[in-house]
């Protein structure tokens, strides 16, 4: 299997933005890139949540850090708007996405936007409206309505990052623990099936839905010049 990696050179932070309708959707879709990429090489975050009041705001903001704890920079954003009502609020959101542009990112992590969630699938359709040059992933949250479809890119994750994402779930999101599928069980076993599916070398990894990809074969191993790319690796 080739791997794709970020071809940027070394002491270069890669730029993440990572959007979130819920809490703890990031941290459940994504949580695993997120950890690894941050323990490989310079990362600079910027953590968006769009609705989380009361428990919930410090709950996000406290996971965000210690998700990001290994970042060369940081910024975490926590919004109010209502949830599980994201589409009446349609242009304040719209707006929230389209301000955050000027970050500039490498690499977007959104909702799907065939997620049957309709504050995540809003979430999805407008990052791809505002964001039309740039490496956007879709994550994926499993749920009720069993909408988890076919991912294309896999990352694979070691065991010890998927015991961390795992253990910082249950750690930082106590009031989710009364929900039946909010458990380690749901996390490790979906992160197990697509390990599977990308016969991942250690057995385990979080998946992606990557709608659009620009692949540059000329692309230099180290980035340069280019500020931003994909480069071909043989593992
Ligand atoms: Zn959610």
């Amino acid at each position: 299997m080739i791997d794709l990696a970020f071809a940027l050179p070394a002491d270069r932070p890669l730029r993440v933005l990572a959007f979130g309708a819920h809490a703890d959707d990031i941290e459940i879709g994504a949580g695993g890139l997120v950890l690894s990429v941050c323990a490989a090489r310079p990362v600079s975050v910027d953590w968006v949540v769009f609705t989380a009041e009361g428990e919930r705001r410090a709950e996000a903001q406290a996971s965000a850090e210690a998700f990001t704890a290994n970042a060369v920079a940081r910024r975490v954003e926590i919004f109010d708007l209502p949830g599980a009502r994201l589409p009446a609020v349609w242009g304040e959101l719209k707006t929230l996405v389209d301000e955050r542009r000027d970050r500039r990112p490498d690499l977007v992590l959104t909702h799907r936007r065939a997620d049957r969630h309709q504050d995540h699938a809003l979430v999805g359709e407008l990052t791809w409206n505002s964001f039309r040059d740039h490496l956007v992933l879709e994550y994926e949250i499993p749920k009720y309505e069993g909408d988890l479809g076919q991912p294309d890119l896999f990352v694979p994750l070691g065991e010890e990052v998927l015991e961390t994402k795992i253990a910082l779930l249950e750690h930082h999101f106590p009031s989710q623990r009364h929900r039946s599928w909010f458990d380690a069980d749901t996390f490790r076993g979906l992160a197990r099936l697509r390990g599977v599916e990308c016969n991942s070398p250690t057995r385990w990894a979080e998946a992606f839905h990557a709608p659009k990809v620009r692949l540059d074969p000329m692309c230099p191993a180290d980035g340069s010049p280019l500020p931003t790319g994909l480069k071909g690796r043989q593992s």
